[in-house]
């Protein structure tokens, strides 16, 4: 039998493109969501749909979504994973910063599960997992903001996971201490990245890397339906 389709945002680098591939070779199709689509394309998957969207432009999202339905049936499994994460000292920070993490890692992950929630309840199934951090478990230096918007994906991701148990929609989140990938390069402090930098190197040496994320992931999803993982959190060993 045909496996069902799993929609992936941010899966043009880091986590999200490791666990494209790691789904996909499993057999799922696959739409693939960012902007940067000529890095979906790169990846060169079976049975792929890859679209530009950025996820706040709820329009582009929703159509996304129907093409892809069109071609590979209904979603069955929704990974909202895009993010961003720019670091910065709360009296300094631009406020555009804030904002652009808000649009992105809050109002651009509700926009993903209101195209897909209303569907998966009717058809009694489905599994939404959102890629929070473990910055939405605990503070750290420079976080504001951005630790603002990962409580904020804990706390959604809870409250939605409860709204629709009893429909048996599943809602898991994953949080990841730091990993190897391209989300700290968006910060604008030279000062703040180099610090990040130095504590990965020095002190931890050495982070996760996306396939440990993606692998935890695939985990949660291949459970039996009647089994929810509510939660993962997942960190470098020597990560406090
Ligand atoms: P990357 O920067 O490598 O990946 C981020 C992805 O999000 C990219 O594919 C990017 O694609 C996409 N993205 C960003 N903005 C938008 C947008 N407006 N619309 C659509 N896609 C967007 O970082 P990671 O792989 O690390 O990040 C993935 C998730 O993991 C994020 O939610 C992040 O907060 C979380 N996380 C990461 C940790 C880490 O240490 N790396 C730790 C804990 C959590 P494009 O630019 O092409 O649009």
């Amino acid at each position: 039998m045909s496996k069902p389709l799993i929609v992936i945002t941010g899966a043009s680098s880091g986590i999200g493109e490791t666990t494209a591939r790691t789904l996909s070779t499993l057999g799922h199709p696959l739409l693939l969501i960012a902007r940067r689509v000529e890095r979906l394309e790169a990846l060169n998957l079976p049975n792929t749909l890859c679209r530009k969207v950025d996820i706040t432009d709820r329009t582009s999202f929703a159509s996304a979504i129907e093409a892809a339905e069109a071609q590979y049936g209904p979603v069955d499994c929704l990974i909202n994973n895009a993010g961003v994460m720019l670091l910065g000292q709360a009296a300094s920070q631009d406020p555009a910063e804030w904002q652009k993490m808000l649009d992105v890692n809050v109002m651009g992950l509700l926009n993903g599960i209101h195209l897909v929630l209303a569907k998966m309840r009717e058809r009694k199934t489905g599994t939404i997992i959102n890629v929070s951090s473990i910055a939405g478990r605990k503070t750290f230096d420079n976080h504001a903001a951005y630790c603002g918007t990962k409580f904020a994906v804990h706390a959604i991701s809870e409250n939605i996971r409860e709204e629709v148990a009893l429909d048996d929609v599943r809602v898991i989140t994953i949080a990841p201490g730091a990993v190897e990938t391209e989300l700290l390069s968006h910060t604008t402090s030279d000062d703040i990245k180099a610090g990040y930098n130095d504590w990965k190197e020095n002190v931890m040496g050495g982070v996760l890397a996306p396939i440990d994320v993606a692998n935890a992931i695939s985990y949660t999803y291949a459970q039996p339906q009647n089994v929810c993982i509510r939660e993962i959190v997942l960190a470098p060993t020597r990560q406090q």
